[in-house]
């Protein structure tokens, strides 16, 4: 169902007296069955929109409107295609108990792979689907591939049901679709041979396969599906191995690095991780691939104009994976403004000590770490431990904790952005 959940000021609907609430049933003869169907059949300038108002009666709205003129409709958020795999690894099997409740949806959709780049596995998908992709040409998507072997697959995603990825990519690139693909890696499973396979598979997909991602399983202590080994230094070593293999054909016969380990392989293998020019385009860098590389490039490009922060004592919090990589960037903030930098690595309270992303930090651990630090002129926290409505994953709203601290904290994505301008009205 695609439903108006508000209309927009000064707008062609608003003008038309289109209500939030109204039903938007068909565009131009075409039946919407969801979001999607309104975003590409709507894109014309002269419509013919059948809908039903809240109260239940038919209308008819015929719209001409001037090229780029924004209809003004915002609808309803769409209903999540749910996910039909119960994978062993499954993060959102690893949450705890008791958080809130959208964290808990298990999405698998392929429209939001689309429009946000959400990875989708393409086991739910439907003839009808595929149709659509083809048609309204939804590229590039984002594919959690993690074996091209079939068996090895449904035994990953732990679904006996799911189709042949390999025909399923290979329909879809034919009819012109590309793909940023992922491989979450578990031990004894789909590393060694099924991922020569897998990478063998994705190369000969061509330009089909815009990049390749090699991610380690992520385990928390709630992880209650998962029977495998935990990724080590040894085995994160070995795909990275591979990786460079595979790297090296696609810069001698490709001239592009076309698959890419994760920063967290190179952490937990303890090696010196590829400099940014390595990522290219950075397309992966949400699944956590090049996501220090451009911290650092941020940092270093941007510690020249910040301003002098003599005798300030500034705590930066992060995580313990990317802790031993903050010293040389502290270092590099403090030579060029002064300031005292201390690092305060934070364990993870929620998830377990197995977790040490830095984003993934929660409310409680910022206030465990900052709570009695009154020494301090000021802390940066990761930006990415907050949603977009300033909570933490532990429900910790921002803006309490901040009044429960004995010094002002800002969330920050790269130092950089705080300590340019919120930071600079603390210390003056
Ligand atoms: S595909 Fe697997 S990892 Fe992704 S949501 Fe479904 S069960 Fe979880």
């Amino acid at each position: 169902m695609v439903r108006v959940a508000r209309i927009l000021q000064n707008s062609v609907a608003e003008e038309l007296g289109i209500e939030s609430g109204t039903e938007l049933t068909s565009v131009n003869g075409r039946p919407l069955q969801d979001f999607l169907d309104w975003e590409f059949l709507a894109a014309d300038d002269e419509l013919v929109v059948e809908a039903r108002q809240p109260d239940g009666e038919e209308v008819v709205y015929e719209i001409s409107r001037l090229e780029g003129e924004q209809l003004g409709i915002m609808l309803e958020p769409p209903n999540v295609r749910r996910c039909a795999n119960r994978c062993e690894f499954c993060f959102i099997e690893g949450l705890p108990t008791g958080l809130r409740k959208n964290l808990y949806v298990r999405d698998d959709d392929y429209r939001l792979s689309f429009t946000y780049g959400n990875f989708a596995t393409l086991s739910n998908v439907k003839e009808r689907d595929i149709a659509r992709i083809l048609e309204y040409r939804l590229s590039p998507l984002y594919v959690s591939v993690h074996a091209t072997n079939w068996e090895a697959r449904k035994v990953l995603l732990n679904n006996p049901r799911v189709p042949n990825i390999v025909d399923q990519l290979t329909r879809l690139a034919d009819g012109g679709i590309q793909f940023h693909c992922q491989m979450v890696v578990v031990p004894g499973l789909n590393d060694g041979d099924v991922l020569e396979e897998s990478l063998s598979d994705l190369w000969h997909l061509g330009d089909a396969v815009l990049s390749a991602a090699v991610v380690p399983v992520g385990i928390t202590q709630f992880s209650h599906l998962y029977t495998g080994k935990p990724m080590d230094a040894e085995s994160a070593g070995r795909l990275l191995d591979q990786v460079a293999r595979w790297s090296v054909r696609g810069r001698r016969e490709r001239k592009q690095n076309w698959v890419f380990g994760s920063d967290e392989l190179y952490l937990l293998a303890e090696r010196d991780l590829p400099p940014a020019e390595y990522y290219g385009d950075f397309s992966q860098i949400e699944n956590g691939i090049g996501a220090v590389a451009s911290l650092r490039s941020r940092v270093l490009a941007g510690v020249s104009a910040l301003p002098s922060l003599e005798g300030k004592r500034i705590g930066v919090v992060t995580g313990k994976g990317m802790a031993p990589l903050m010293p040389a960037l502290l270092t590099a903030i403090g030579d060029a403004t002064g300031a005292e930098l201390e690092l305060i690595v934070a364990e993870n309270s929620l998830f377990g000590p197995t977790i040490t992303t830095a984003g993934l930090l929660v409310g409680a651990d910022i206030q465990r770490v900052l709570g009695h630090r009154s020494d301090l002129s000021f802390a940066l926290i990761p930006a990415e431990t907050i949603n977009e409505d300033g909570v933490f994953l532990d429900d910790v709203v921002f803006a309490q904790l901040q009044g429960s601290l004995p010094i002002p904290v800002f969330p920050s994505y790269d130092f950089i952005d705080c300590l340019s301008v919120e930071a600079e009205a603390v210390a003056a």
